[in-house]
């Protein structure tokens, strides 16, 4: 479904991405883990075309993408949940949700369909739809965040550190959710710190250190690497 050629991206002198192999089939849940400022963000956001590629070539379903605008990625079908959720405050819950489905072209019936489809992924986001979204937890807010990614009706979906700053408890359901999401044929990509989190979910997964993947392979075989064990799961 995605497939990234050689991708290398910098920030000024910084080179945040260095050739950049990577492949995702349809259904699948592939992470990439590494820890702070590996690049996982930056590949994420070049993907999004939010960052242009100083090099390297993305396909997404065969369409290069890589010279598009974000909202021409939207519509080929992948959407993402950034990292820090970035919830415009200001706007209540279902304008948010509305916000996702910005770029595709929909009735208000359908819109409003698709919204009853989100609650009943997210039930607490039906109990706060006409709350301003700054009201809510943080754990709430990265509900917000994933269900506004999928009102875009995305093929692909990319969720960038979904456990941030987020309890535990709520973090499990958030990451159940996923794996269903997943289940009913969601093709997801995961960027997180959280390895472990990640690894369990996923079919497959990506280490990424200082710009280059270091590491691939199916997701049970890396949690029991002991290279990963070491650096990103505390030995
Ligand atoms: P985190 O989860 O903390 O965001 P990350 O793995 O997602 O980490 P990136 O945010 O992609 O990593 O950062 C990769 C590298 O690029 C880091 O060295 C970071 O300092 C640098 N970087 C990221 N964004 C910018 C920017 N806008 N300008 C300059 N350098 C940047």
């Amino acid at each position: 479904m995605l497939l990234v050629e050689n991708l290398s991206v910098n920030y000024g002198a910084i080179q945040a991405l260095k050739n950049i192999n990577f492949e995702i089939f349809q259904n699948e849940i592939v992470s990439l883990v590494g820890s702070n400022g590996a690049g996982k963000t930056t590949f994420l956001r070049t993907l999004s075309g939010l960052v242009k590629s100083k090099s390297g070539k993305i396909f997404f379903n065969k369409n290069n993408i890589s010279n598009l605008e974000s909202h021409e990625i939207v519509k080929l079908g992948v959407s993402q949940s950034p990292e820090g959720r970035m919830v415009f405050p200001d706007m209540t819950v279902k304008e948010n949700l509305l916000m996702g489905a910005f770029c595709t072209k929909r009735t208000a019936q359908e819109m409003q369909n698709d919204i009853e489809r989100m609650v009943a992924w997210f039930p607490r986001l039906g109990e706060r739809m006409t709350q301003k979204s700054i009201l809510l937890s943080g754990g709430e807010q990265q509900m917000l965040a994933i269900a506004r990614a999928l009102m875009a009706k995305p093929k692909l979906l990319l969720l960038d550190e979904p456990s941030l700053g987020i309890a535990p408890l709520i973090v499990q359901q958030i990451f159940k959710i996923i794996s269903e999401l997943n289940r009913e044929g969601m093709t997801i990509l995961l960027a997180e710190q959280n390895a472990r989190l990640a690894l369990k979910i996923s079919h497959r997964a990506y280490v990424l250190e200082l710009g280059s993947v270091i590491k691939k392979g199916d997701a049970q075989s890396l949690l029991y690497d002991d290279d990963v064990q070491r650096a990103y799961l505390g030995g």
